[in-house]
């Protein structure tokens, strides 16, 4: 993946501290893991091997103050172009309609308008504040336990998290609770839809990413091979699969993304149309 470093427009940035979880919508993975444990009090993060907070996060000091190494300076800027190009495929496509927002950097945890917020958490986007919390130490995660490395496979992630700003600001979101209020039966069922539809806006972007010239005009571009890296990382975070990682066995009366197979699908669905259109994952019903 080529990009430019920008002005960090995108971000904002609580890796120094300050602030503190409910999680709804995020990429799965340590979301499924944490809620796991929570349900049988086996630590699956101690299963795993290692502690489920944010690795190799520095001591958090004083609000503000951020000692960071350069890698993860570069990270901070790949995050930065990533979100300001998802942002600004979505204003294309949706005009007026698009709200720009901002990613928040944050170590081991800190607070959003839908609760507390940790590491183990995972990236998610919160509909009350229509922020994307990213603590960068996911990435490692992405790479060492769930074997999805690459830039692309981290771009992924990002537009997923803006693909569920984007169904905030469109109402899809807002429909699908009302329908898991009237039924609530229904929650895993719509919560796959929604996720699954997340993965599709994820590949609509990598669509736009990957026409050529863009990297001339200082916009992220896709190099040969990322393609397969992303579909790689759908794959990678499929329920079956990391139910299976947790427990040996898969309940998918317990789905909350869909399995592999399925964001797999949505993903490259979206990578090949590059029309939201293609991504109508409620149709079906
Ligand atoms: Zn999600």
């Amino acid at each position: 993946m080529r990009w430019t470093p920008g002005n960090r427009g995108n971000i904002e940035d609580r890796r120094g501290g300050g602030g503190i979880g409910m999680v709804p919508m995020g990429i799965g993975g340590f979301i499924l893991l944490a809620v796991l444990s929570m349900f049988t009090g086996v630590n699956f993060f101690a299963l795993l091997g290692g502690g489920g907070g944010g690795a190799g996060s520095a001591t958090v000091g004083t609000s503000g103050s951020v000692s960071a190494t350069p890698e993860e300076e570069r990270l901070v800027d790949m995050v930065d172009a990533v979100a300001g190009d998802v942002q600004q495929t979505w204003a294309r496509i949706l005009g007026g309609r698009y709200e720009t927002t901002s990613v928040v950097l944050f170590r081991d945890e800190t607070q959003s308008a839908c609760g507390f917020a940790q590491s183990a958490t995972g990236p998610f986007y919160c509909p009350s504040d229509h922020k994307v919390y990213l603590d960068l130490g996911f990435f490692a995660e992405l790479q060492r336990r769930f074997g999805a490395p690459g830039d692309f496979a981290q771009a992924y992630v990002l537009a997923h998290e803006f693909g569920h700003h984007v169904q905030n600001l469109t109402g899809i979101e807002g429909k699908m609770r009302q329908a898991v209020r009237a039924d609530p039966s229904e929650a895993n069922p719509m919560s796959v839809r929604l996720e699954l539809q997340a993965d599709c806006y994820a590949g609509v972007w990598g669509h736009a990413a990957s026409q050529s010239g863009r990297a001339a005009q200082g916009e992220v571009e896709l190099d040969p091979g990322d393609t397969e890296e992303g579909l790689r990382a759908a794959a990678a975070i499929g329920d079956d699969r990391l139910q299976k990682l947790a427990t040996g066995r898969v309940m998918p009366e317990k789905f909350t993304h869909g399995t592999s197979e399925q964001r797999v699908t949505w993903f490259r669905r979206g990578l090949e149309s590059g029309d939201p259109g293609a991504c109508d994952t409620f149709g079906g019903r």
